[in-house]
């Protein structure tokens, strides 16, 4: 259920918790709002420092992470190579638009060199955020996922090193 590496949650117990999280806003009213953080150009990270390097940046990221999400409610995971997701209930999108962001900057802040990024000097993230009233008609985790999916694949177009939110049906 860790992943060994990050010791965050792997993807299995975080499909696992969301679904219980949907439950509980479900029976509140409230809204959830999903994050999906991948890192940016992270295979040329590899191939220029080494597997190992890689693999201490993904700590540090996960680190970064955990530091500014540690709500009660809060889910966070590993849930892909260099791919990380979180579930926060009860907060607006934003409200996580803002935490998204210091994120963000954290990560920017960590200085860890990146010569070979095409389009930073230093590791960065891309972030997208969704939202969804798990009450609505045809609400299921599978769409929140693929939305906050887009808004990352918006961030990454967009040029890297960026939040980008929307609603569902945006
Ligand atoms: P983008 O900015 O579009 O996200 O580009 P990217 O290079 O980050 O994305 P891509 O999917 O091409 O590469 C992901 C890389 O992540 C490739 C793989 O070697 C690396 N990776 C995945 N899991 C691990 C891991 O556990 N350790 C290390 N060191 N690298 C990993
Ligand atoms: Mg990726
Ligand atoms: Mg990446």
């Amino acid at each position: 259920a860790t992943d060994a590496l990050t010791m965050l949650a792997n993807r299995r117990l975080f499909d696992e918790q969301l679904r219980d999280q949907v439950e509980q806003a479900r029976a509140s009213g409230q809204p959830l709002v999903l994050v999906m953080a991948d890192i940016d150009a992270f295979k040329a990270y590899n191939d220029r420092y080494g597997h190992p390097m890689g693999d201490a940046c993904l700590k540090a990221v996960a680190g970064a992470l955990k530091r500014r999400l540690r709500g009660p409610g809060d889910l966070i995971a590993r849930y892909g190579g260099e791919e990380f997701i979180a579930v926060l209930s009860g907060a607006s999108l934003q409200t996580v638009h803002g935490a998204a962001e210091r994120i963000r900057r954290g990560i920017e802040g960590l200085n860890l060199l990146h010569a070979t990024s095409s389009t930073h000097a230093v590791v960065t993230v891309s972030i997208g955020v969704a939202t969804m009233n798990p009450s609505a008609p045809g609400a299921t985790t599978t769409r929140l996922i693929s939305a906050a999916d887009e808004a990352l694949y918006r961030a990454k177009n967009g040029g890297r090193n960026r939040v980008v939110a929307m609603g569902m049906d945006a």
